[in-house]
């Protein structure tokens, strides 16, 4: 069975959910192997196995993750020229989408960035995206070369597997143009004790309908371990960080649950949140355009349904 390349998605080797996600995808498509880039990776073995990585093919030369991601595109335009993989998959992250473009230039080869599911088709795998904002749902194949596929988070649940584990450190050459650029400073994001809002499985959000007030959404989220969102209206008025943000211009996210409060609905906000598997909507107008797409929806004041639904969620 061919090889499936899986770029594992980690900070500082600790390894990021969507890896294992992805590792799931991997297995409908051939034979997952694990891809570390950067210090770690053998702290990392034994979660990549259980989720199915047969091999890991690691670097752990610092200067391959010190150089921005030139020199990871590098690194897998190497692989897939030396094991021929049935195709490669990589979080569709900014960083992620960039060596995905950059590895698809370097081995002649189509991308599909944004994926919410891969499927094995007759020809290679076959992807679905959201695009145009939301409005339309495609599946896309790659026709040219090795499957570049940038999946985002959520896109499968991870389901575990045993596999061999076995480790390899690969000897690369990352050449001086990969190196041109080089990260001097980092400093780690403040913890919030929540989840990355990317890549929660449930999401909150609030918007112009807290009045700035997110403590119910907060206190809300933290009952079911969610990260928060926010829509731009509440950026703007700088109630919410702007990371936060949840739409067209701003964060999208695909998480298993989505719950918008006091959040109208607008195209823009749709177009970062309609994947979502499941969405619960707090409105106190019926008339919201955010019911249109719901699941589940709750006409009445989020300030007084959202710290009932706490106490629920709490009480179970
Ligand atoms: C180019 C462009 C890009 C954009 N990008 C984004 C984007 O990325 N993300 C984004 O979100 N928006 C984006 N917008 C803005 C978007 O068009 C909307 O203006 C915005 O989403 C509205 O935010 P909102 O739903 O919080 O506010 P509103 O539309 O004002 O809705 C507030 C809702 O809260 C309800 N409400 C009020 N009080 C309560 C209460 N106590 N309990 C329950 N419900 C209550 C109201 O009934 C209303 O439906 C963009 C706009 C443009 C033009």
């Amino acid at each position: 069975m061919a090889e499936v390349l899986v770029l594992v998605d980690h900070a500082n080797g600790e390894v990021k959910k969507p890896a294992a996600e992805m590792l799931t995808i991997a297995r409908r498509l051939g034979e997952p192997s694990a891809v570390f880039i950067g210090p770690g990776a053998e702290t990392a073995t034994d979660l990549l196995a259980r989720y199915g990585a047969e091999k890991i093919y690691a670097v752990s030369d610092p200067a391959a993750v010190e150089h921005l991601v030139a020199p990871q595109a590098e690194i897998l335009a190497q692989l897939v020229q030396e094991k021929q993989p049935a195709a490669v998959l990589i979080p569709s992250s900014a960083s992620g989408k960039e060596i995905g473009a950059r590895l698809a230039v370097k081995t002649e080869s189509g991308l599909i960035t944004d994926a919410v599911d891969v499927q094995a088709g007759p020809d290679g795998p076959v992807t679905t995206q959201s695009v145009f904002a939301g409005s339309y749902t495609v599946q896309a194949k790659v026709t040219k070369g090795t499957p570049i596929i940038c999946v985002k988070p959520n896109s499968a649940a991870p389901e575990q597997a045993n596999g061999a584990g076995a480790f390899e450190e690969l000897s690369v050459t990352i050449s001086d143009g990969a190196k041109a650029a080089k990260v001097t400073a980092a400093e780690p994001k403040k913890a919030t004790g929540r989840p990355e809002l990317t890549e929660a499985a449930i999401v909150v959000s609030g918007g112009r309908g807290t009045g700035g007030d997110f403590a119910p959404v907060e206190t809300f989220a933290d009952a079911l371990g969610a990260a928060v969102g926010a829509s731009r209206a509440a950026v703007d008025a700088g109630w919410y960080p702007h990371t936060s943000q949840v739409g067209q211009t701003g964060k999208q996210v695909s998480p298993q649950l989505y719950v918008a409060a006091g959040i109208s609905g607008a195209i823009q906000h749709r177009a970062g949140m309609q994947t979502s598997k499941t969405i619960v909507a707090i409105n106190k107008d019926e008339e919201a355009p955010i019911f249109e797409l719901v699941d589940f929806g709750v006409v009445g004041d989020l300030f007084q349904v959202l710290p009932q639904a706490t106490e629920a969620v709490k009480g179970k």
